[in-house]
């Protein structure tokens, strides 16, 4: 570290990871001026921060004192160029301060100030005992014995095993023998992979026609372009990614693979490793921050080939990249919810249009946005049609709940079927999206229903913990014995969630297992992999799950798939309703007969003859998605139009609305643009705040920009608003367009 003391002295404009977008002007005494994107130490207020050098000053300097950077962490910026132009891109685009970009952009330990080193990590190594194991003796704990083999040729990270479905208890049983030992160490240097004469380690599978034409065109690529391949789930996307992926790692140029949160199965994982003779490395939410550090050391020194992480890996650094995969690329996790709210795809996107390389989005629903990119050519268009490798093409069914008696849910018909399937040794995959017992808890007096005090919301009924629990804002009570209003003990719960279904499925199907997947049921870390590998293993025949299964999940014995409760979706305010639903619908059905079974999927609705629904059943997502394009485009929603909204809160309504009245006295006349609103947002009060909206329509993204860009100074200036710095408002640009 340098201290900043000597040569002459500078003013530079610093980026800091606050709210409001502007630098703030520090001096610094060097004998070369700092470059750009250096990290600095620097004192504001009480607090010392990591900032980032933007530029040195050439303007008027402040009339006040100004400060000194306290020390200058880096001789050169973290970021090669490709990032540091992205990071920049990004503030622009996202309007977003660029010292929180930055920021964000980084792994924690450097956001904080340490040295681009690497450091130890915990690792699991074999003891001498382990050692002197016999693995063929473990035949009756296969799970050990996986263990066991995994770390003969070499310590392994808590990830590492994770990865490949090793569970803590697995962990904590071996350690209590007396066979494996954590140890301190720093992470082996993988052996350089650019010189190796081969980098498969196994063939691939013979390609169909389709597949064929995807990996060639994914190839021709000589420059930038991004290219959607569109395939229902099984239709073997991941495996035109494997094989295009080849010629760029033979050119010893690497790969970066970013997935949905949770979506990376160990078996996917599994399949980079066993064809590659080259290093893959991870980066998600679950690995501590010296993993994540050295993770990204590995990628940016080009000591990882292949870089397989979620939506914030976009910004890893790489010595030489040659290509891009988004998979899955409509999924909700790529879109960041609070803060710097930047959506992945578009990063990506952005980042290999710098590199001047291909990008390949796959899904088997792709979004309405990069629909229209490849209906409108900007975007090649790659379908794979058919399911490869001999799985079937799964049925639909349509069960009208209306004539129907139903328990817990599970219409008569449904119970039925599921009975078939489990007692032929099959399992069923049940969907339901409303975790906890019921949404609601009622009076059956006088109708009178638990609702939250800090938000406009229904109490949800937890009876493992005998709770209410807001799901809105975390709040919780115990679950009264009177009505609220008129006294009467006489409490029923109203509707149906997963821990009342998983309960009811117990009862009706007596004997058989139930596993329950959901946010509740997966607290503990490490548990979700370990159902997950439950699931697989066929350890239970009834699934239970929430949204949360639908993704790229790999259960080869489910065979029936049920969609409980979709109603909601058609006739919600949300104009991306019918988007999600379809695609819901069709990855959960994706879930279904995935290897050599044949699968059905079941949808309950009260709705049957819906449009949504019978264009979805008959025609399927394609059609269905190119209907559903043709109706934004008729009501000039997006992608045909570009949206923005501000939202303000605060725990007093007044004050809400007329700050929100203010901000649309700035909004100038123009053609092609309007303002929406101040209007309440959908839930008006959260958390013991009130919400309050303007919609901001456009017709073009440069005009939303040139507007944005207008609006925020003035907006950061009102009075009202000053105070919160920055902290009161927050805009966000409606999805990924
Ligand atoms: P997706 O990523 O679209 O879900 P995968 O690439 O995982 O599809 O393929 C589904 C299954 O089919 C996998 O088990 C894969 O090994 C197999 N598979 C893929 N392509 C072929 C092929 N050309 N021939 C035979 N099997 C294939
Ligand atoms: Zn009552
Ligand atoms: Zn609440």
């Amino acid at each position: 570290m340098k201290q900043a003391n000597t040569g002459n002295e500078r003013r530079y404009k610093v980026a800091l990871p606050l709210p409001l977008r502007q630098t703030y002007d520090y001096l610094c005494k060097s004998a070369e001026p700092l470059p750009q994107g250096v990290r600095v130490r620097v004192p504001f207020g009480q607090r010392q921060l990591v900032g980032y050098v933007v530029t040195e000053a050439n303007d008027e300097p402040p009339t006040f004192e100004l400060k000194s950077v306290s020390s200058v962490l880096d001789e050169q910026r973290l970021w090669p160029d490709d990032i540091w132009q992205l990071v920049r891109w990004s503030s622009d685009y996202y309007h977003h301060s660029l010292g929180d970009v930055a920021a964000n952009s980084l792994p924690v330990l450097l956001r904080k100030g340490d040295a681009p080193e690497y450091l130890t990590e915990t690792f699991y190594a074999l003891t001498d005992l382990g050692l002197a194991q016999s693995i063929n003796d473990l035949k009756g704990a296969a799970r050990q014995q996986q263990v066991l083999a995994a770390l003969k040729h070499k310590p392994l990270r808590r990830s590492d095993l994770t990865d490949i479905g090793v569970t803590s208890a697995v962990l904590r049983t071996l350690q209590d023998k007396g066979w494996i030992e954590v140890r301190e160490q720093a992470p082996a240097k993988p052996q350089s992979w650019q010189q190796k004469p081969s980098i498969l380690r196994e063939q691939g599978h013979e390609l169909n026609t389709e597949q064929a034409v995807a990996v060639s065109t994914i190839n021709q690529q000589q420059r930038h372009s991004t290219l959607l391949l569109e395939g229902v789930t099984g239709s073997g996307k991941t495996e035109v990614y494997l094989q295009a992926m080849q010629p760029v790692l033979e050119r010893g140029e690497q790969v970066l693979v970013l997935v949905p949160e949770i979506g990376l199965t160990p078996q996917t994982l599994q399949r980079f490793k066993e064809r590659f003779d080259a290093p893959v490395v991870m980066l998600h939410s679950g690995m501590s921050d010296r993993e994540r550090l050295n993770t990204w050391l590995d990628a940016k020194h080009g000591h990882a080939a292949i870089i397989i992480g979620t939506r914030s890996a976009v910004f890893t650094p790489c010595q030489k990249l040659g290509l891009i995969v988004v998979d899955e690329e409509h999924d909700l996790s790529y879109k960041q919810q609070d803060g710097f709210r930047y959506h992945a795809r578009d990063i990506a996107i952005k980042r290999a249009a710098l590199l001047n390389i291909p990008l390949v989005l796959g899904s088997a629903t792709a979004s309405l946005e990069t629909l229209n990119n490849a209906v409108s050519k900007r975007f090649h268009w790659l379908k794979l049609g058919q399911r490869a490798g001999g799985a079937q093409m799964v049925k639909h069914e349509l069960i009208d709940l209306k004539q129907q008696p139903i328990k817990a849910g599970i219409s008569k018909i449904l119970q039925e079927q599921i009975q078939v399937e489990i007692e032929r040794g099959n399992q069923v995959l049940l969907f339901l999206n409303r975790r906890g017992f019921a949404p609601a808890l009622m009076c059956h007096e006088c109708g009178w229903l638990a609702q939250c005090h800090r938000c406009d919301a229904y109490y949800t009924v937890h009876k493992t913990h005998q709770q209410l629990q807001c799901h809105h804002c975390g709040s919780q009570q115990r679950i009264p014995r009177q009505c609220g209003s008129c006294g009467s003990p006489q409490m029923i719960s109203h509707g149906v969630g997963t821990e009342q279904l998983e309960h009811s499925l117990k009862e009706m199907f007596p004997g058989r297992g139930v596993l329950r997947i959901d946010r509740d049921s997966t607290r503990r870390k490490g548990q979700l992999d370990d159902y997950l590998q439950k699931a697989t293993n066929n350890e239970y025949p009834l699934l239970v799950g929430t949204q949360m299964l639908a993704k790229g999940h790999h259960f080869p014995n489910v065979t029936l798939v049920a969609l409980l409760d979709v109603d909601g979706a058609l006739y919600s305010a949300d104009f991306r309703a019918a988007e999600r639903l379809g695609q819901l619908y069709t990855q959960v059905a994706g879930r279904a007969g995935r290897e050599h079974k044949a699968g059905k999927v079941v949808l309950q609705t009260h709705h049957p003859e819906h449009d949504l629904i019978q264009d979805l059943l008959n025609n399927g997502y394609s059609h269905f998605a190119l209907t559903a394009l043709a109706e934004r485009q008729q009501s000039e929603l997006p992608p045909f139009s570009y949206l923005a909204l501000f939202r303000a809160e605060a725990t007093d309504r007044d004050s809400v609305v007329q700050a929100m009245t203010q901000i649309q006295q700035l909004m100038p006349q123009v053609d092609g643009a309007f303002l929406l609103g101040p209007m309440p947002a959908l839930m008006e009060r959260k958390a013991g705040r009130y919400r309050y909206q303007l919609l901001l329509h456009c017709q073009s993204r440069k005009l939303r920009f040139q507007l944005i860009e207008h609006l925020l100074p003035q907006i950061n200036a009102l009075p009202l608003l000053k105070k919160y710095a920055g902290r009161w408002i927050s805009i966000r640009k409606t999805s990924a367009d």
